[in-house]
This record gives structure tokens, C-alpha cells and sequence, in this order.
């Protein structure tokens, strides 16, 4: 089912500064068939500008959903990709413009899937980008790589186009069945609170210190693609272990009652 498949792959646009860039996209997401636009606190919307610019697309800009925070536009995606004009610190796994188009795609079979982009002049944050399983980088030209906006969104959408089109065509995408739904991030959100809380009270993470084995911890699990059955049996890991130091405490401040 096709139709549904495009409506489940949203197209995610943090903190846009120019309204021409918002009506841009509009305008590129419906010349490939795409729908689902989420604008995450926009600097200047609704405008003029970006009305113009939609051109033919305005009806993708009137069903536009403005949410005030990146968690609220992707909390019930399975899949979460980030897009980036340049390569960060701690590496993560990147996709080509194709495997997106082609993940995106078949995912967007069985549940909803967001693509992120960034403010024109610094991009995603490394904590927006760190909620994502994959990064996806167009490979420009090294000396000038960072594209405009909406020509970025232009290049995913169009190859999430040609993904469509090869499926079409009756040439299978290749993609692993599974037996149980992915967790959504939200879901994935509330089991890396309860893993770092867990960890402090264990006394493994020090939380004056430098987050950098949060943002590990993070890339590991999101990169294995949790199930909602796995995060579960996790959660309920976690659930224990607190329990556990709570009675060990109890027993210890009994103890020196004594
Ligand atoms: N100076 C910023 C550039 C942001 S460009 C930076 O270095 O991050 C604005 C947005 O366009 C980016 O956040 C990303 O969503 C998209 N974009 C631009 N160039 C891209 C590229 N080569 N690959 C993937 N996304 C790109």
C-alpha cells in the first residue's frame, strides 16, 4: 500500500529561521510525493514568504504540524534519521542518500519514520543528532558541502521516490523480517532517563561529569534497533536493579540503627 507508506514518513524541520525555505520544502516534499511536514518551533510561521515559495504545495503547508519540541515530532517514529552537512565528533552510523531513501521507505511499511533538518546556519545539535539511529550526509563537494535547506530535502525525497519506483517496479527491497514492531522514541527516550538514573544510583555515572558515556550508551542501543518486546524485558531489568539497591539501602540504614 503505497499511498499509506508516503504518509507515514515525515518530514521533520528544526528551529527554520526563513519562511522561504519552509514553502521550499513544501514544494519539493509534494513534487515526490511526500505530505507530512513537522516544523519544530519555527523562528517566522506562518508568512508570506513561505506561501510563495510553496508554490503548487500550499495544501502541504496547511496540514503543516508546529510542535515546540523535537521529542513531541518524532515521539511514535520507529525510525529516526538526522541529516548532517558535515561530519561530528563521535561518529555514527551514517547512511548514503540511497539506503535512506531505500530504509525509509520499507519501514514506512509497518510504522512512522521521521527525517530531521537542521537550522540553516548550524545545522542539528549533537543532542538532536544523538536521538536518531542513523545519520545521513549527501556527499557534496568537500570544499562547500553544506547545502541549502531545502536542496538537501530536495535530494532524500527524491530518493525516497526512486525507492518507491524500484518497489514498483517489482524489484524487492531487501530488508530483515521481524516478528515484533520497533520501539518509538518516545518509548526510547523514557529507557534512557531510566538507564541513567539507574546508573547514578549505582553510582557507575558521576552526574557532574561529562555525558559522553550517556551519548555511547545512546549510540549503541540506537544503533541496534530495539524491538518494543526487548526494550521491555530492559525496562523491567532496570525496574529490578532499582529495587534492589532500595532494599540494599533499607537494609544498610536498619543496619546502623542498630
Ligand atoms: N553550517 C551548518 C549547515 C546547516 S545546512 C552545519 O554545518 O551543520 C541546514 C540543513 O540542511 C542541515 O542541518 C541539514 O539538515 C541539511 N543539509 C545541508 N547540507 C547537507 C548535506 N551535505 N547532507 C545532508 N544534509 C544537509
Amino acid at each position: 500500500m503505497s499511498e499509506k507508506q508516503f504518509e507515514q514518513i515525515r518530514l521533520v524541520l528544526v528551529n527554520t529561521t526563513h519562511p522561504g525555505n519552509i514553502g521550499a520544502a513544501a514544494r519539493a516534499m509534494k513534487n515526490m510525493g511526500l505530505s507530512q511536514l513537522y516544523l519544530v518551533d519555527p523562528k517566522d510561521y506562518p508568512a508570506e514568504k513561505a506561501i510563495w515559495r510553496a508554490a503548487s504545495a500550499v495544501d502541504v503547508l496547511d496540514k503543516a504540524v508546529v510542535v515546540s519540541t523535537l521529542d513531541e515530532a518524532i515521539a511514535d517514529c520507529g525510525l529516526v534519521v538526522g541529516t548532517s552537512a558535515r561530519e561530528r565528533r563521535i561518529p555514527w552510523p551514517l547512511l548514503t542518500p540511497r539506503e535512506c531513501g531505500e530504509r525509509c521507505w520499507s519501514e514506512a511499511a509497518t510504522h512512522p519514520v521521521a527525517i530531521i533538518f537542521g537550522r540553516e546556519d548550524r545545522g542539528l545539535t549533537n543532542e538532536e543528532l544523538h536521538k536518531c539511529n542513523y545519520h545521513v550526509h549527501i556527499p557534496a563537494n568537500p570544499e562547500y558541502s553544506s547545502l541549502n535547506i531545502s536542496a538537501a530535502l530536495q535530494v532524500i525525497c527524491y530518493e525516497i521516490r526512486m525507492a518507491f519506483l524500484t518497489e514498483k517496479e517489482g524489484k524487492a527491497l531487501h530488508f530483515d523480517d521481524w516478528d515484533v514492531p520497533p520501539a518509538d522514541n518516545k518509548a526510547l527516550e523514557h529507557y534512557y532517563e531510566h538507564l541513567e538514573d539507574t546508573l547514578e544510583k549505582l553510582k557507575f555515572l558521576d552526574p557532574d561529569n561529562p555525558r559522553q558515556t550517556v551519548t555511547r550508551l545512546r549510540r549503541l542501543f540506537n544503533r541496534i534497533r530495539m524491538d518494543q518486546m526487548e526494550l521491555s524485558i530492559l525496562r523491567g531489568m532496570l525496574t529490578s536493579i532499582q529495587n534492589y539497591i532500595y532494599y540494599a539501602e533499607q537494609n544498610d540504614s536498619k543496619g546502623s540503627e542498630k
